[in-house]
C-alpha cells in the first residue's frame, strides 16, 4: 500500500498548512511561496527558516551557563535542545553541565 502522505505533501499543490498540516481557513498567509494557515504558523515557519539558514550561536555567559544547568536539571531536554533553546553552542552547554561557566 503506497504511503501517500509524503508524496502528497511534496506534490507542489499544497492544500494544507506546511507548519501544522491543518486545513486553511478564509485567510492564507504566505512565506517564501509556502501557504500557511495562520499568523502563528507564519511566525513558526519564519523562525524555522531562520534557524535553518542563519543560526548563529550567541556568546556563552555565566547567566546562560546557569540557565543551561537549570534546564538540564529540571527538564529532560538533550544538550542539543538546550543549546537551541538558549541559542548557544552545544559544546558550551556540555561544558556548563559539566561544571564550567559558573
Ligand atoms: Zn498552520
Amino acid at each position: 500500500m503506497p504511503n501517500s502522505s509524503e508524496s502528497f505533501r511534496s506534490s507542489g499543490r499544497a492544500t494544507r498548512c506546511a507548519v501544522c498540516d491543518g486545513k486553511f481557513g478564509l485567510v492564507r498567509y504566505y512565506s517564501w511561496r509556502t501557504p500557511l494557515c495562520s499568523k502563528k504558523c507564519l511566525d513558526r515557519f519564519r523562525a524555522r527558516r531562520a534557524s535553518d539558514c542563519s543560526w548563529l550561536p550567541q556568546p556563552m555567559t555565566q547567566a546562560l551557563g546557569a540557565e543551561a544547568r537549570r534546564l538540564h536539571r529540571t527538564t529532560n531536554l538533550s544538550n542539543g535542545d538546550i543549546a537551541l533553546q538558549l541559542n548557544v553552542d552545544g559544546g558550551r552547554v556540555s561544558e556548563a553541565i559539566n561544571g564550567m561557566w559558573h
